[in-house]
């Protein structure tokens, strides 16, 4: 329904907004000013003793210092009652004596039609109610008390019936009423016979029958699962009709919305019978979607019910699907305040077994432990998969942020990202993991003043502080690089103090922006120290800063100086370890770890076959010169060359 214009304006002038908050909170008449129409009460949406809670009687908003909940009559009335906007504006309408508009010729009509169909749907409920106490129901009867053990009391409460097997059993019934044939028809509860002269035939047969009714209690289709193990449609919906849009229902939509406004969590099970098994353990606050996966207009039906909604998820591969599925649905709409939750059935089971086996203690305990939808992005991400080279860590990145980039909230996107760059800095922290051994205090501290004599003493130390230069530089040159390898530079030891502030105030500002522009970026490095790092005359060489626009190779580029550095320090510390347990007999565990550790010292140095396929060619398909690349490993081998031949 739409409203005129001005209709809302008209409302909200006639609504008193203090008078309407007035029934749900204490004021707090020392602090209001009544005549003002300024009015102070305890927030009705966070606990509190003091009166953080304003109301602008004239302005006809409210404001909360505490919650920062905010607002006029009709969020009031939405928030309040649990209701949603056209309910709110119906309630108010009321109180204010209000006509609502008058509906257009046609949607008069359409809503008449409507109201024809839901009785008509009422009158199938009633039919199919019965048919379960007769003798053909007993079959459908025992499955349900002594399967399911469901009583008489869930029975009733949720309407469950009966479609017996036949063709017109329905069908005659609705006719001997006198409903008119396109009504059953038109309700979906029948079907035009594909023969000549046929008769139209029952939707649903030999089924259980659950009717659906949407928020205001009327029935807008029925589902049914089958009897005969054989049917090869296990559980059928009403089709879509005038009254049901599959899409934009929800089963147990209006007992779960007032369950939820009494505070009990908003669960989304995969069926009726999850949703039917929950209510009855005391999860009033259950609803399902109706058909496969959620829709985005359920999500938004979810979202006005509660905050932050339970998915609950068989831990299959299904039911993960199903699970990543609603996150890409999810993350384009999230709002401030807005999110979810998946709570991962184990494996095999749904809630129904679960409450079956453990009891609603053993259903709490897998709410309590329900996974923010961040974590179950990163897993899904990272889940068996090996990040064992810095080509692999970089895909990660990328498969993340594009999916944080989804998210249209900037605040929101701000959360995500910081909260995946903590588990990334988990996953990857070398310290955690068997990579070769980093030792950084082991290591010799260069000093900017022998700066001069580094070539000179040009050991693996000295290539390090060369290569650190290179990683900063591209990296400033790239700032969306700087972004993506974030962990990496975290995680990076400068052995050059200037690096080492240069690189911190570059994590600094990672923090503060998401990506962070070329000015921004030299702005918060200061300039003093920007040339500083460009003079060192080995950059000149550097493909990737020649080349600016060139992002594949700047990100080839970092990445493999990273891994050189990387391998190259976790070599010395093993070597230094060995050195020490040397002093014992040799074994062969320390054996294999100085081979791996010199393994990965020389993938990194050199790029195996493997890596260099990947490098070889761009991911815009871009062919990459990789002599030219490898031109600045050829100047610090010359150098170690001049080194030994000393
Ligand atoms: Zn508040």
């Amino acid at each position: 329904m739409s409203l005129p214009p001005g209709f809302l304006d008209e409302l909200r002038t006639r609504t008193s907004l203090s008078q309407v908050v007035g029934r749900k909170v204490m004021w707090d008449m020392r602090k209001s000013n009544q005549g003002k129409g300024d009015m102070w009460a305890p927030c009705p949406f966070h606990q509190e003793k003091t009166a953080s809670f304003h109301v602008d009687d004239r302005k006809g908003y409210y404001y909360c210092f505490g919650c920062h909940a905010k607002g006029d009559a009709i969020s009031f009335v939405r928030e309040t009652e649990n209701v949603d906007f056209m309910e709110a504006v119906e309630i108010l309408a009321r109180e204010a004596g209000m006509q609502l508009p008058a509906h257009d010729p046609q949607a008069r009509q359409k809503a008449d039609r409507r109201s024809e169909l839901a009785d008509v749907m009422e009158q199938a409920v009633q039919f199919f109610r019965l048919q379960l106490r007769t003798a053909a129901g007993t079959m459908a009867r025992e499955y349900i008390d002594q399967k399911r053990g469901l009583g008489a009391e869930a029975q009733e409460r949720f309407e469950i019936g009966f479609a017996p097997d036949g063709w017109q059993n329905l069908w005659d019934h609705l006719r001997a009423k006198g409903i008119a044939e396109d009504l059953i028809i038109e309700a979906g509860l029948a079907k035009p016979s594909t023969r000549q002269g046929g008769k139209p035939y029952d939707t649903f047969r030999n089924r259980i029958i659950f009717p659906i009714r949407d928020p205001r209690g009327r029935c807008i289709a029925f589902g049914g699962r089958a009897m005969d193990p054989n049917d090869n449609a296990k559980y059928l919906n009403s089709p879509e009709t005038l009254l049901f849009d599959k899409s934009r229902t929800l089963y147990n939509h209006g007992p779960a919305r007032e369950a939820a406004g009494k505070g009990q969590p908003l669960i989304v099970a995969e069926g009726y019978m999850d949703v039917i098994a929950l209510s009855e353990a005391g999860f009033g606050a259950a609803v399902a979607p109706l058909g496969t996966a959620v829709t985005e207009a359920q999500l938004q039906l979810l979202w006005r019910i509660a905050d932050e909604p339970l998915i609950a998820l068989d831990g299959d591969t299904a039911g993960l699907r199903a699970a990543h599925r609603v996150i890409d649905l999810a993350l384009p709409l999230l709002e401030a305040g807005k999110s979810l939750r998946f709570a991962l059935m184990p494996q095999g089971k749904d809630p129904d077994d679960v409450l079956r086996q453990g009891g609603p203690g053993a259903v709490q305990s897998l709410l309590d432990q329900a996974m923010p939808m961040v974590q179950l992005l990163w897993q899904r991400e990272t889940e068996g998969r090996v990040f064992d080279s810095p080509e692999r860590k970089a895909a990660l990145d990328k498969a993340l942020r594009e999916k944080i980039k989804l998210i249209r909230d900037p605040s929101i996107r701000q959360h995500y990202g910081a909260a995946i760059k903590d588990m990334r800095w988990k996953l990857f922290n070398p310290r955690r993991q068997w990579t070769p051994k980093a030792r950084w205090s082991a290591l010799p501290e260069v000093q900017t003043a022998t700066k001069s004599s580094l070539i000179v003493a040009a050991g693996d130390a000295a290539q390090d502080h060369l290569r650190e230069a290179v990683i900063l530089a591209v990296l400033i040159s790239h700032p969306d690089l700087a972004q993506e390898f974030e962990g990496q530079i975290e995680a990076m030891h400068c052995l050059d103090p200037d690096h080492d502030a240069l690189r911190n105030r570059m994590l600094r500002l990672l923090a503060e922006e998401i990506s962070p522009g070329p000015e921004p970026m030299a702005a918060a490095l200061g300039e003093a120290a920007l040339e500083k790092l460009f003079a060192q005359p080995h950059l000149r060489i550097v493909p990737a800063l020649r080349r600016p626009g060139d992002i594949e190779l700047a990100r080839m580029t970092v990445a493999e100086e990273l891994a050189k550095i990387d391998a190259n320090r976790g070599l010395q510390a093993e070597i230094a370890e060995a050195a020490e347990d040397l002093s014992g007999p040799a074994d062969e565990a320390l054996t294999w770890r100085l081979g791996q550790a010199a393994e990965a010292h020389n993938r990194a140095a050199h790029g195996t076959g493997e890596d260099k396929a990947e490098f070889d060619l761009g991911d815009n398909g871009a062919r990459i010169d990789r002599r030219e690349k490898d031109a600045f490993d050829a100047l610090l081998d010359k150098i170690n060359y001049a080194k030994r031949q000393r």
